[in-house]
């Protein structure tokens, strides 16, 4: 008999079921633009990205000038999305997930790309898992009192973190990033959010576009943080801040300029830590308890250049791979974020007599 005989039967079988099998994963594939379990605390961090109805900002073609979404073939329908999700969720849910974030084109909350039937069919089913935080990202024009309490008929509203992309508090800032978000705005969805008792998350960018220095970055995040706080009084722990270092990514209107295709240096990697360590320091002076994540550059996205450390000639050090590998502990270890800062902040690379002379030495009113 040969090794690979296959009865008749078995071929009827084959040519049945499999491109049906080889169709259903295909569409998969192509509606679920993110699937990455990275490691988070004592768990994994499970980040799902839902091919929805593109965001508003694109259908009204005044997209961000950081944003790098341009093909949105074939959306879920948005009363689909709850069941899309579903079968998804009960084909790739481990029990070692303690944290999920749902990322659709734009907004959970807006009904255009998700609908009230679809969030409740999300929420239904994360609440019968053992997953802890569930993070669900929107922009603030369709956060409502009447959209968020809707959510907790079906769930502790302490499982939930609303998540909102803010970039920075400086509204001169905001507007040349073209976001569209008015600090008022902003202020009002918190207030929102805070009422039902779920968590805030505010992404903050580090070195945005619109910054061309690292130590001016640093005072920008470092400035948006402590405006953070302030506006979330007394209840910052509730407040996680998510600090992404901005990166230049493919189809962005910033990516068009030649100066940010080819000079713009994005945030070296010893500023982040720096950045990390000044925010450490003040939550441990002022006795505060709100949460720092550090974000990635995995995200769906081609990137045209990504946060670094640089040698003496311009180009990227050698050591930039392995410290970003390792910055990523900042996430898997909130209790020990200085270890791990001290750790990249005393690297023995060349490169960071670059950085002390370029930044470093500019900082010295930050200790
Ligand atoms: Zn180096």
């Amino acid at each position: 008999m040969p090794r690979y005989w296959i009865s008749s039967e078995g071929i009827m079988c084959f040519i049945r079921f499999a491109p049906k099998t080889i169709l259903i994963c295909l569409i998969m594939k192509f509606r679920i633009t993110l699937n990455l379990k990275e490691a988070y605390g004592d768990g994994y961090r499970w980040k799902v990205g839902l091919n929805t109805v593109p965001c508003i900002k694109v259908r009204k073609r005044k997209r961000c000038s950081f944003c790098g979404f341009k093909n949105w073939k074939d959306p879920v329908p948005p009363q689909k999305v709850g069941k899309y999700f579903s079968d998804f969720f009960k084909k790739n849910y481990t029990q070692d997930i303690s944290r999920v974030e749902i990322y659709c084109s734009g907004s959970f909350f807006d009904d255009s790309e998700v609908s009230r039937n679809s969030r409740t069919e999300i929420i239904k089913i994360l609440n019968q898992s053992s997953i802890k935080k569930i993070v669900l990202e929107s922009r603030t024009e369709f956060i409502s009192l009447k959209k968020l309490s809707d959510l907790i008929k079906y769930i502790n509203p302490k499982k939930l973190i609303i998540a909102v992309g803010l970039e920075t508090t400086n509204d001169a800032y905001r507007r040349k990033l073209a976001k569209g978000l008015a600090k008022n705005q902003f202020i009002k969805s918190f207030e929102i959010i805070q009422e039902l008792g779920m968590g805030f998350q505010a992404y903050l960018l580090l070195k945005p576009p619109v910054i061309r220095n690292d130590r001016e970055a640093i005072i920008d995040l470092v400035k948006s943080v402590k405006e953070l706080i302030s506006i979330t009084k007394n209840k910052e722990s509730n407040l996680t801040v998510a600090i992404q270092p901005f990166f230049v990514v493919e189809n962005s209107s910033v990516a068009k300029d030649p100066y940010f295709r080819n000079e713009f240096r994005p945030v070296w990697l010893y500023t982040i830590a720096k950045s990390i360590e000044i925010l450490d320091k003040i939550r441990k002076e002022q006795g505060l308890d709100f949460k720092i994540i550090l974000g990635n550059y995995n995200d769906n996205v081609e990137t045209i250049s990504i946060p670094s450390n640089y040698n003496k000639q311009g180009g990227i050090c050698a050591c930039s791979e392995k410290i970003r590998e390792y910055l990523k502990n900042i996430n898997c270890y909130p209790q020990n974020v200085r270890v791990i800062t001290d750790e990249v902040l005393n690297s023995k690379c060349n490169c960071k007599k670059s950085w002390i002379k370029d930044v470093g030495s500019k900082l010295k009113n930050f200790d």
